[in-house]
């Protein structure tokens, strides 16, 4: 059997691709994107967690861990988590009364996690849906990837992936066969700001994106507009050159509208929200402009 880690399931998705979708969001990823809309899902490992907004300071927990990885901080209301003592046993997820401690993710088998998916063939097949898998970066787990793509598959049901494509080329063959469709995430255009800011380099996703088109591979570009680091005109302006010249297929590219919604997961787990100005979703007109950016560099085919 294959196991992954995984932080999510989202059934009836409409937003990871064609028709209704199954979102399996994966855990792990190489980027640091200061906007994460999954911050849970950076780390590939499973963390207990606490949520000071749910916590209603009974202490229940800390009396409770038999391996003293709980106490309180001194002002005896926050609970602080000892990482190095918990052995993630969940007695304390178990007893707290208000969820406020719960772990980020959970180990399973591809096949378990497969047949959960296939419950949803009628809507898929009546949908032109399918199932997508995200994260974090689905294909730092390529093996497990690849086998619960390779069992939708086999059954029929469309698959695609969601990735950032900052992986080594052997997680990309390892998947390549049972991928229907890949939604590949393209955000910063300069090398350099693309290193200081997601802390990672640009050349191999480009790399990685050219060696998908040569294989004839199904590629839709997504970009999320995130305030000051994706949606500017040059940066906008930049990728669309890059797009707009990677060769007589061009992948067509979809424009992503910034989520203000991913502040709440930041308030509920007590981390500093990073983007600091401007957290309204951009209104029409505004999209309007950022797909005649990519337009005038050379991209032809733009999805809003
Ligand atoms: S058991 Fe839950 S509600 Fe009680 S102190 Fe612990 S985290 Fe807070
Ligand atoms: S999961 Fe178990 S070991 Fe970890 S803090 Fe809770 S009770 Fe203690």
């Amino acid at each position: 059997m294959t196991f992954g880690t995984i932080f999510d399931v989202k059934r009836f998705a409409l937003h990871d691709g064609d028709g209704i979708r199954t979102t399996l969001f994966l855990k792990g990823c190489p980027l640091r994107c200061p906007w994460c809309q999954n911050p849970e899902g950076i780390s590939p490992k499973i963390h207990l967690r606490w949520a000071p907004s749910k916590c209603i300071h009974c202490g229940i927990c800390v009396s409770i861990c038999p391996l003293g990885a709980l106490s309180r901080e001194k002002s005896r209301l926050d609970i602080r988590i000892d990482h190095r003592k918990c052995d993630s046993n969940g007695l304390c997820v178990e007893e707290c009364p208000t969820a406020a401690l719960s772990f980020n993710g959970r180990r399973v088998s591809a096949e378990e996690m497969a047949e959960e998916i296939l419950r949803d063939r009628i809507f898929f097949e009546t949908s032109g849906g399918g199932i997508t898998l995200s994260g974090g970066e689905p294909l730092i787990q390529e093996f497990f990837a690849a086998e619960v793509l390779r069992i939708c598959r086999e059954n029929s049901v469309h698959t695609a992936v969601e990735t950032t494509l900052s992986v080594p080329r052997s997680a990309i063959d390892a998947v390549m066969n049972y991928v229907n469709l890949f939604l590949v995430d393209q955000k910063i255009a300069d090398s350099e700001s693309h290193r200081d800011i997601l802390g990672a380099d640009r050349d191999p996703i480009r790399r990685n994106l050219e060696y998908l088109l040569s294989r004839r591979a199904q590629v839709r570009i997504r970009i999320a507009l995130i305030p000051e680091y994706t949606a500017t005109e040059g940066n906008l302006r930049r990728l669309g050159h890059y797009i707009g010249n990677l060769g007589p297929v061009q992948p067509s590219v979809e424009l992503l509208n910034f989520n203000p919604l991913a502040e709440n997961k930041y308030r509920i787990f007590g981390q500093p929200w990073p983007i600091s100005r401007n957290t309204e979703r951009f209104n029409p007109e505004e999209i309007d402009y950022f797909a005649g950016v990519l337009r005038k560099a050379g991209v032809k085919r733009i999805v809003t």
